[in-house]
């Protein structure tokens, strides 16, 4: 494939665009595969990459039932972060935001990359003890955050009224490395350099049953027919359960519904992230000069992808208490996508009991960011039956009591 260059634009543009090729193959099934991996969000994308650039296996179907990209990862918020507080998490997510700084350059794809640095403000005494001993955690497992003054806040963000009604800013965690990357370009970049190994991105095309002979793996049942594979990775968030139970056992994952919406656009105003976690809220600037808002999650568990109405309302009227001017905006969209959240909220990357099958899930609210670090440890445990990024998120945690509790890190927070 060629690459994309300057030189490339400028050629084009001399011939009307004519000779630009498709981005991505659009082929037939095979009968069979090495690793079939079902979902073509970012995390499956990114693992079918790694297993190309890591470990030479390109004989790979990536099976998508829909678009590629249109579930989670064409519809979530788009913060990238690492500040988490256990080390297996700050491991794999610091992982995946080093990955993000050179993407673009790997990917030959623009991904606008923006590390404009993220604020998870500070709202209690309780939260300030909180974030003060992550970014003392941080400093341990050599990622860089600190712990900030409200004048330092105020400084990052003018648009910040610090002394709310309810909840006065009394600080925040920075991570300045931090920020937001567009979301489709991620999955389209990895979507171009999959096909460009020469692996099948199988759009369209639902998985509805899962074979296996003598515990192991043998193939997948798809509405374009059956197609035989000697590894498989589930890779489908929201979806995780109803696949799991295809295949014959069950996840410790509840899917529920996590909407977004954005305002009409303004001039620019604000150019890094906030996160209130107390009121349950955050919000960035995109570069159309929306204000990209978001929440916490629905109360009960549903597959619709929509959201109600009521929790936009009260995640609106919280963030005003904090950024005033917003109360005037108009909203222009709202959205939903089906996340799939754990009980310790940290994801699951893990071999099943079944023999060659794998599951990567449970990102709940927060895996956008993960994308490339996640790819990258789950290509490897595929490959090779063991990756020190995955070891600690596997299965047998909820058997053993070794919780990763991520609840303060990525219960609200995205
Ligand atoms: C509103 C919202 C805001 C968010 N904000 C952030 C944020 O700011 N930062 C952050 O880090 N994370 C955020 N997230 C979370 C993030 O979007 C997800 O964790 C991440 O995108 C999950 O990626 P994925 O590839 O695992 O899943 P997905 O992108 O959902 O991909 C799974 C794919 O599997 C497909 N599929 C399902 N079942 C089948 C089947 N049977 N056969 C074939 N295909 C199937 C689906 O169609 C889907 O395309 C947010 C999520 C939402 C909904």
């Amino acid at each position: 494939m060629r690459r994309y260059s300057a030189f490339a634009i400028a050629r084009e543009a001399a011939r009307y665009h004519q000779g630009w090729e498709r981005a991505w193959a659009a082929p037939e099934p095979k009968k069979h595969y090495d690793v079939i991996i079902v979902g073509a969000g970012g995390h499956g994308l990114a693992t079918a990459f790694y297993l190309g650039k890591n470990f030479g296996i390109t004989n790979v179907a990536v099976i998508e039932k829909g678009w590629l990209g249109g579930g989670n990862t064409g519809r979530n918020t788009t913060i990238i972060r690492s500040n988490y507080l256990q080390d297996p998490s700050a491991a794999i997510y610091e992982k995946a935001r080093s990955l993000y700084e050179t993407m673009s350059q790997d990917l030959n794809y623009n991904v606008m990359f923006s590390p404009r640095g993220v604020i998870m403000l500070a709202q209690t005494h309780h939260e300030v003890r909180g974030y003060q001993r992550t970014a003392h955690a941080n400093a341990l497992q050599g990622v860089k955050t600190e712990f900030i003054s409200p004048q330092r806040v105020k400084e990052l963000v003018p648009i910040i009224h610090l002394d709310g009604p309810r909840f006065p800013v009394l600080g925040g965690l920075w991570q300045d490395r931090g920020g937001t990357a567009r979301h489709d370009a991620v999955a389209w970049g990895y979507a171009r350099a999959c096909s460009d190994m020469g692996m099948d991105i199988l759009q369209k095309t639902e998985v509805t049953g899962v074979t296996s002979e003598g515990g192991k793996v043998t193939g997948v049942e798809t509405t374009r027919g059956f197609i035989g594979c000697t590894k498989l990775g589930m890779v489908v968030a929201g979806h995780c359960g109803v696949l799991a139970e295809k295949a014959g056992f069950r996840l410790p994952v509840e899917s529920v519904a996590l909407q977004a919406l954005v305002s009409e656009p303004i001039k620019p105003c604000m150019d890094v992230v906030v996160m209130a976690n107390t009121v349950h809220g955050y919000m960035s600037q995109s570069d159309k000069g929306e204000m990209v808002i978001g929440g916490g999650t629905d109360a009960y568990n549903n597959y619709t992808q929509r959201g109600s109405f009521h929790h936009i309302e009260e995640t609106v009227r919280a963030l005003i208490e904090t950024f005033p001017m917003i109360s005037r905006l108009k909203m222009l969209r709202q959205w939903g996508g089906i996340v799939d959240v754990t009980g310790d909220r940290s994801p699951i990357l893990s071999k099943t009991p079944i023999e060659g099958i794998f599951v990567n899930c449970g990102w709940g609210t927060g895996g956008f960011k993960a994308i490339p670090g996640s790819g990258w440890g789950f290509a490897e445990l595929v490959a090779k039956g063991q990756s020190p990024l995955t070891d600690a998120f596997g299965l047998n945690r909820f058997r053993e009591g070794r919780f990763i509790d991520e609840s303060v890190a990525a219960g609200v927070a995205h």
